[in-house]
């Protein structure tokens, strides 16, 4: 008999008896959202748990809504790009574009995928005085070093970080983050580490930040309930906050799960087989949780011929960052400086499944196909 098909993801959140107090309590408060009490509890719990405490955060609708309203908030009026990567997401530019800026795309660096820092300084250099901020991404929620962004936050150069991956991320005892004096953003989207279904939180080591995004998250109101400048609606719904709340209640035992899974690939990838016919995975900091395995496939080995012949046994991957942001129609009339990298990455790149209860056998079944395929 054939195997069953495996899919690229399973999205699974916390079970109903895990959160059905805390909707019958939205029953009994006929609070739905505005930051109500449950949005508080999560943020709080949130902030001590992952955070050490230090510093502030706010909920939002989503991830790409929170990297808008960050641009708006942070990003230096009247200066036209913000650099970022092409290897990244989609909604990296698009939050850029709403926000009222140019994307100005800058290349990755080979072994960890994100941000060249050299090829950053150069870009602001070339642009001179026309960069509203930086926006680097935290690539398949690895923490990136985020010192020498720092460093530009204190030269005057905003940065927000496109964390979308990295919620439940840590470097030593804290999420990736913590005590950064920029902005970082983070998801709760279903495919993603914290998975919430959607949502998303905005952290900041600066607490008076915080206190003025969230002012623009509800339709710029200030303390007299005056639009003060250009808000939205970002507000998350306590029905989701109480679903935050419980993930975060479970979090532990499924992030051992998908480090068990990641083992596997790591060993394998890591061994030298495959190093040697020139697979290549990203080099991580820290401990990172990701829902899918990404790699790069062997320089004559285009990714899309390994997503075939996996697809022929049944098993769905699925081509991240292929094509990049600049090669996608949205973004043509884009800025950017040299993608050597990124463009020589594109073609390699592939996300093998690794989501929570996919059984061991079939993730060394997996490896075992791309071992012996040619
Ligand atoms: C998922 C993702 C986003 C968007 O997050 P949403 O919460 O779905 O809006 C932004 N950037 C990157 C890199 C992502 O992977």
């Amino acid at each position: 008999m054939d195997n069953p098909r495996i899919p690229f993801l399973k999205p699974h959140l916390v079970e109903l008896p895990a959160y059905e107090p805390l909707i019958r309590s939205i029953e009994q408060s006929h609070i739905y959202s505005n930051f109500g009490p449950l949005n508080t509890r999560f943020e709080t719990e949130l902030l001590g748990r992952f955070f050490t405490g230090a510093g502030a955060l706010s909920t939002v609708n989503n991830a790409t809504i929170g990297l808008m309203v960050a641009l708006r908030l942070h990003g230096l009026t009247g200066r036209r790009h913000v650099i970022m990567p092409s290897y990244t997401f989609v909604a990296t530019p698009l939050a850029a574009m709403w926000a009222g800026f140019t994307p100005y795309f800058v290349d990755v660096a080979p072994d960890d995928w994100a941000l060249d820092h050299d090829k950053v300084t150069a870009a602001l250099q070339a642009l001179d005085g026309d960069v509203a901020a930086v926006m680097p991404y935290a690539t398949f929620g690895n923490n990136i070093d985020l010192a020498f962004y720092a460093d530009l936050e204190r030269q005057g150069i905003p940065v927000v970080v496109d964390a979308a991956a990295s919620l439940g991320c840590f470097d030593g005892n804290a999420n990736f983050g913590t005590g950064f004096p920029g902005l970082v953003v983070y998801s709760l989207h279903a495919t993603k580490s914290f998975p919430v279904g959607e949502g998303g939180v905005i952290y900041s080591a600066r607490t008076d930040l915080i206190a003025r995004l969230r002012g623009m998250l509800n339709f710029g109101f200030d303390q007299n309930r005056v639009s003060a400048e250009m808000g939205l609606n970002g507000k998350l719904p306590e029905l989701l906050a109480a679903v935050g709340i419980a993930t975060l209640q479970a979090f532990d035992a499924g992030a051992m799960k998908s480090r068990a899974a990641a083992e596997r690939y790591i060993a394998a990838f890591g061994g030298p087989d495959f190093a040697r016919r020139g697979w290549q995975t990203q080099r991580l900091r820290g401990d990172v949780l990701r829902p899918f395995f990404p790699i790069l496939t062997p320089p004559d080995r285009p990714a899309s011929g390994v997503l075939q012949h996996l697809e022929a046994h049944g098993i769905q991957t699925r081509a991240y960052f292929n094509p990049t942001c600049h090669q996608q129609p949205a973004f043509r009339d884009c800025p950017h400086g040299d993608l050597t990298q990124t463009e020589a990455m594109a073609p390699r790149s592939l996300c093998l499944p690794q989501w929570n209860a996919l059984p061991q056998e079939d993730i060394d079944r997996i490896i075992g196909l791309l071992a012996s395929a040619a």
